[in-house]
């Protein structure tokens, strides 16, 4: 509701030049540190995914690990993390995305997701749309199907949205 995105927007910090020159960060830490606040986050994140069948929910690394464990939690899902490369100790599935300069890539076990499960993928901000991507094409990759996205916060001013579909991403804030 309006009154919990009041809030939620009242504590984000905009941290100028992190982690570098040009880049304004959001940093959602204020949140995590409120209970009450982070309870309501949470629950918000995962309503509209509630009788969704959702089987397992991915978490980016690693503000996504945060929130999605607790959504998970609220869905009955199992919690899959998706890593930076080098990270998970098994054997593994990588996808690659491009970054403004450069590329990263996110890894999930291969076991961490098959065929049948839905999934929803979980993070705190979707700008372009790079990293939701890779991580929903290493579900598709295993078998799995994408339901939905759940951020924190969108930038719709990035294409974001429009790149991962616009029907299967929710924001709790929209910027
Ligand atoms: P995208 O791949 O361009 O959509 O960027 C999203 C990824 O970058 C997510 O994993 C975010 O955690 C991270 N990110 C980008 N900008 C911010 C920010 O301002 N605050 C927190 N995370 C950010």
């Amino acid at each position: 509701d309006s009154s919990l995105r009041e809030e939620v927007g009242a504590r984000l910090r905009d941290i100028p030049d992190f982690p570098k020159p040009g880049i304004r960060f959001k940093d959602m830490t204020p949140v995590l540190a409120d209970p009450r606040l982070l309870s309501r986050v949470v629950d918000a994140m995962a309503a509209p995914f509630q009788g969704q069948r959702i089987s397992r929910v991915v978490g980016v690394e690693a503000r996504g690990f945060l929130l999605g464990a607790p959504i998970a939690l609220k869905l009955h899902a199992g919690l899959v993390p998706a890593r930076k490369p080098g990270k998970l100790p098994w054997r593994t599935r990588t996808e690659r995305y491009s970054l403004e300069y450069g590329e990263d890539a996110l890894q999930v076990h291969e076991d961490a997701v098959g065929p049948g499960d839905r999934v929803l993928i979980v993070d705190d901000l979707l700008a372009t749309g790079g990293t939701a991507d890779a991580a929903a094409r290493l579900v598709t990759q295993l078998g799995g199907e994408v339901v939905g996205f759940s951020f924190l916060i969108s930038l719709d001013f990035l294409p974001g949205r429009e790149r991962l579909g616009r029907d299967k991403v929710c924001a709790l804030l929209s910027y």
